[in-house]
């Protein structure tokens, strides 16, 4: 499944096709994704100059003139696919193994612009959808009113994790992975932050409270931003090809300190741990029981 920069990565490859330019035809080859695609969406696309594009957490938000926002979201396989009059670029995120479907089979939506470009969003098991939204409600939209801070932006601070784990009994893993604490973490990044913060991740969500506890705070937020920053920079690390409009090749697997690395020595420097694993929530957590505590 595709995490945040991954998504991050996907709309930087997007923009720079669709910025500013129109949108001058839209096919939709089925009536659902996940959940049904907008109502008339073909019709209310279709004319409309793209401003600009942006990210709240795991969602891709493509703005138009005319005020409403579409809202993309990759599901397990989403990819968009770029044909441009110069040659074919693809800009994949997915994270099951199976080969790209180079049929069409899985073309759910085409958009085709005013510069030549087509753009089409590729799922395969359907687990991705799309809104179409007035841009002034997104906040107020079910999708984001609940969701916490963006964990790039400055809104993530330590009196914010602060008030969230005041009282909460949850472990900072299920603190973490819980969107209303910090949007768009998932269980790689959540694993790879408390690794960087030396946190261990059964520890408690209040011990981000009170004066101990702000230390703990803003050690985990430069890690969030460290960890994901780097990864955005790599490009995204479930992307497996992830092909440049230059045609180059981005990279394959960034390699994770803790994450699937179950029995591998840990990789602190002096530290002869093994990298262990448990359960929690249902999903595996990686971490070092040597250097986080
Ligand atoms: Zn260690």
């Amino acid at each position: 499944m595709p995490e945040l920069p991954e998504v991050e990565t996907v709309m930087r490859g997007l923009a720079p096709v669709m910025t500013g330019v129109r949108i001058t035809a839209v096919r939709q080859n089925r009536a659902d994704l996940r959940f049904p695609l907008p109502a008339m969406m073909p019709e209310r696309l279709t004319g409309r100059r793209i401003e600009c594009l942006g990210r709240r957490a795991k969602y891709i938000l493509i703005h138009l003139d005319g005020g409403e926002t579409l809202i993309v979201h990759l599901g397990m396989t989403g990819r968009f696919t770029i044909a441009s009059p110069s040659g074919t670029s693809r800009i994949a995120a997915e994270a099951s193994s199976r080969e790209a479907s180079g049929d069409g089979r899985h073309d759910h939506v085409v958009l085709t612009l005013a510069n030549g470009a087509r753009v089409t969003f590729n799922d395969a098991r359907r687990f991705g959808y799309m809104d179409l939204i007035p841009r002034a409600d997104l906040d107020r939209h079910k999708l984001f009113r609940d969701l916490g801070p963006e964990p790039m932006s400055d809104a993530l601070t330590a009196d914010h994790l602060a008030m969230a784990g005041k009282n909460r009994r949850t472990d900072l893993k299920a603190f973490l992975m819980d969107q209303r604490t910090v949007a768009g973490l998932g269980n790689i990044y959540v694993c790879e932050a408390l690794y960087r913060a030396r946190l261990k991740p059964t520890r408690s969500a209040e011990s981000l409270v009170g004066k101990v506890g702000r230390r703990r705070a803003d050690a985990l937020i430069a890690a969030i931003k460290s960890v994901l920053g780097d990864a955005i920079a790599a490009g995204g690390s479930s992307l497996r090809d992830y092909v440049q409009a230059t045609g180059e090749l981005g990279y394959f697997q960034k390699a994770h300190a803790v994450y699937d690395r179950e029995d591998l020595p840990c990789l602190t420097p002096d530290c002869k741990g093994a990298i262990r694993r448990l359960m929690q929530g249902g999903r595996s957590t990686f971490f070092c029981a040597r250097c986080q505590r």
